[in-house]
């Protein structure tokens, strides 16, 4: 058997049993142990000390459907790169935060985010399918913040007191890791809202576990009187299958504009190759290319790091390869500015 057909094979499994499970299934059923991922993925033992090290200080956690879009055998795989944990994870390099983001600072309360004007950014849910590596959430599980009744009233007040506010951005943690019940509730309150216009979801669940873009969520965004955009998260094209193709066609039926914002890092996706196959693929499913965001520096997380000299670099080499609609925004998170920032030289 050639290598392609060993591929087409092992791609076949999964699709036949991703039709059977649901996304609940799925996100309750995420590989925790490095032990079995390192035995499914056919990895040297030799990762496996790192591996139990890192995921001491953040867990490891990789739901299937994601699983399986790693090639075998290979520790250099780029998504594998995203969830394996290393020993490099317990460096401690200046510089490197628990809390790159300040996020547990004034802004940050009951849930509520609102740093930028006209848009509001709500903490749903704590949750996530997978644990990323280079996330600042290995710090803030936020697992606890799942918001209550009461906050969820004193958010819709803060907002309805607010005439300047037009954007809810619903984000996590993983919002879309709440269910659709709870979605659709919290979506008719802000309805209620006059002023609010558009509703922005921030997810990395659509790519992780395409089957959580069930009927029910498409038919409220459908429904819902607000101009909808979702925000995807993924870093390189071999994130991105036919099946992100179909659950992106079915938001666009729901009139969803669906975009991405990937994190430059190194060993993932830092050459212009990967980057420029990253945006054309994004495209090829009718995703557009929003932001390029450079790693937040967080503790156990500086190896992937990529600096702003290369990430200039790759930027400009990207500028020359693609067209204007398919180049994403490089820019990184500065706590307390009133918008991201814009890598410059
Ligand atoms: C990133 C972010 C937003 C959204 O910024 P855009 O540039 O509009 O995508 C809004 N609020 C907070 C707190 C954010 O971190
Ligand atoms: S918040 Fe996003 S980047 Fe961070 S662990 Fe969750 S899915 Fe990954």
């Amino acid at each position: 058997m050639n290598s392609f057909q060993k591929t087409a094979k092992i791609n076949k499994i999964p699709h036949q049993s991703d039709k059977n499970a649901t996304w609940q299934q799925l996100l309750s059923h995420t590989i925790n142990s490095p032990q079995a991922l390192i035995e499914r993925l056919e990895l040297p033992n030799s990762f496996l000390q790192g591996a139990l090290d890192g995921a001491n200080e953040f867990a490891l956690k990789v739901p299937e459907p994601y699983l399986e879009k790693i090639k075998k055998g290979d520790p250099a795989d780029p998504l594998l790169r995203q969830i394996l944990p290393l020993d490099a994870e317990l460096d401690t390099i200046p510089g490197y935060v628990t809390d790159p983001l300040a996020e547990m600072g004034a802004n940050h309360r009951d849930g509520l985010i609102h740093k930028y004007k006209g848009r509001v950014l709500l903490i749903i849910s704590g949750a996530c399918a997978i644990n990323c590596r280079y996330c600042f959430r290995r710090h803030f599980p936020y697992q606890e913040n799942r918001l209550g009744p009461d906050q969820w009233q004193g958010i819709l007040d803060y907002l309805t007191a607010d005439p300047s506010i037009s954007e809810v951005i619903f984000s996590g943690g993983d919002p879309l890791a709440t269910s659709d019940e709870r979605l659709i509730r919290m979506i008719k309150d802000l309805e209620a809202i006059p002023q609010l216009k558009r509703l922005r979801i921030h997810t990395r669940l659509p790519i992780v576990i395409p089957q959580r873009i069930t009927t029910a969520l498409t038919s409220i965004l459908k429904a819902c009187r607000f101009n909808t955009v979702m925000v995807l998260h993924a870093n390189h094209p071999n994130e991105l299958d036919a099946q992100t193709g179909a659950v992106v066609a079915e938001l666009k039926q729901a009139n969803v504009t669906v975009l991405n914002q990937a994190v430059l890092l190194k060993g993932v996706n830092d050459s212009v190759e990967t980057l420029q196959q990253l945006s054309e693929t994004l495209f090829h499913y009718g995703i557009l290319p929003y932001y390029l965001f450079t790693l937040d520096p967080v503790q156990g997380a500086a190896h992937f790091n990529v600096s702003d000299d290369t990430a200039l670099d790759l930027f400009e080499q990207l500028q020359n390869l693609l067209p204007g609609y398919l180049l994403p925004k490089l820019a990184r998170e500065v706590p307390a500015k009133g918008s991201k920032t814009l890598l410059k030289r």
